[in-house]
């Protein structure tokens, strides 16, 4: 177990996510170190030891390793090298193997099927050829997505009903579609038609131990999360399904942290069943309602499993929704500031684009159930 009067942790990745893990980790007394290749991260302006350098920069990651106890992510894409470079000085919390499995779709969901645990139907695609040929067998609609390097919709592509395969229009379109997404190793996905989409997530301790946050619904505006509430309008049976898969994907990785699992909750005529659509082997956007809505947060859960302590035991405040203010949006928070039960989140962006997480509100709108 790390002592917080002396340990400090250092954490990849100077984003919001790494900005609320900083904070959660100073509350417990932690001191922590950020690494980030980009002078204007969020996380640097809550803490006082940072590196601004390259990921690939060997001796700025010798002097981060040198000065922290154990290395943590915000951000599932550093690269592979540059976890395997430091878990050589320092404990690297998640492994850097789960990092290497979840950096690619294609290989993250062949480990999520071979758990037994079900995903949209999908093929690895390496050509607009191949992207015909499987297209013709999955049919429309259905998404082309890039293996790596894709998040809030980037990188994917919705082939949606269009014109007879055989016509040289179709055939165009394909290879437009094909160069759009960079003529990389990509998976086509068969469309999921969804009731709703939720995620669970939960945080898995070094004994072991998972404590699951309850399953949380997440609505998107162009393919970006902007609203998730909690509870999800979903079965008990689902919920402990959704549960399930959680802890089953922790413990085949033998996860230590705080991770993710986007679902697809579909209906199958007299039942609903659950899709993974994706695992966040870090802290989640859809997680962020913990902070003032649970007498845990995911930050803090996060920051007790990486330093081997006990996990809190979450318990929620009420009915909860929390809204994402993307781009402009960010300038309402004055009237979020005005309204009973809201909590106002900034993350200190200063440049406003479209698109970009700039903050967030989190509102207790009920009594729990
Ligand atoms: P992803 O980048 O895979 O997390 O996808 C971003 C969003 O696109 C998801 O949250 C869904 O709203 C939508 N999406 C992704 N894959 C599919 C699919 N196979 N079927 C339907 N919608 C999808």
């Amino acid at each position: 177990m790390l002592k917080p009067d002396d340990a400090t942790i250092g954490i990849l990745g100077g984003g919001q996510l790494g900005r609320m893990l900083a904070l959660a980790a100073a509350r417990l007394g932690f001191k922590c170190h950020i690494f980030s290749p980009s002078p204007d991260s969020p996380a640097f302006d809550v803490v006082h030891r940072v590196t601004c350098a390259d990921y690939t920069d060997t001796g700025a990651l010798d002097r981060f390793a040198a000065d922290v106890d154990v290395i943590t992510y915000e951000f599932e894409n550093v690269p592979a090298e540059t976890a395997t470079f430091l878990s050589a000085r320092r404990p690297v919390i998640p492994d850097p193997n789960i990092l290497a499995i979840t950096q690619d779709r294609l290989t993250e969901k062949n480990f999520v099927n071979d758990l037994g645990i079900r995903t949209a139907r999908f093929a690895s695609v390496d050509s607009a050829a191949e992207l015909g040929r499987t297209l013709d067998t999955f049919g429309r609609p259905a998404v082309l997505k890039t293996r790596r390097f894709g998040y809030d919709g980037k990188g994917q592509i919705i082939l949606r009903d269009g014109a007879d395969l055989e016509t040289a229009l179709e055939r165009a379109c394909l290879e437009a579609a094909w160069r759009d997404i960079g003529a990389q190793p990509s998976i086509l996905e068969a469309f999921v038609p969804f009731q709703c989409e939720v995620s669970v997530v939960a945080a898995r301790a070094q004994d072991g131990t998972v404590e699951c946050f309850d399953i949380t619904e997440n609505e998107h505006r162009d393919h970006i999360l902007k609203i998730s509430r909690v509870p999800a309008n979903v079965s008990s049976a689902v919920a402990a399904e959704a549960r399930h898969i959680a802890e089953t994907i922790a413990g085949a990785f033998n996860y230590v942290g705080v991770f993710a699992v986007e679902m697809f909750v579909v209906d199958e005529g007299s039942k609903q069943t659950l899709l993974v659509n994706e695992i966040a082997p870090r802290v989640h956007n859809s997680g962020h309602w913990t902070i003032d809505g649970a007498t845990v947060s995911q930050f803090e859960q996060h920051i007790r499993a990486v330093a081997g302590w006990p996990l809190g035991k979450p318990m929620r405040h009420g009915r909860i929704e929390m809204i994402n203010l993307i781009g402009r949006e960010v300038k309402t928070y004055e009237q979020w500031l005005a309204v009973p039960g809201a909590f106002v989140h900034l993350y200190g962006k200063a440049a406003v684009r479209d698109g970009r997480k700039m903050g967030h509100v989190t509102r207790i709108v009920g009594e729990a159930r």
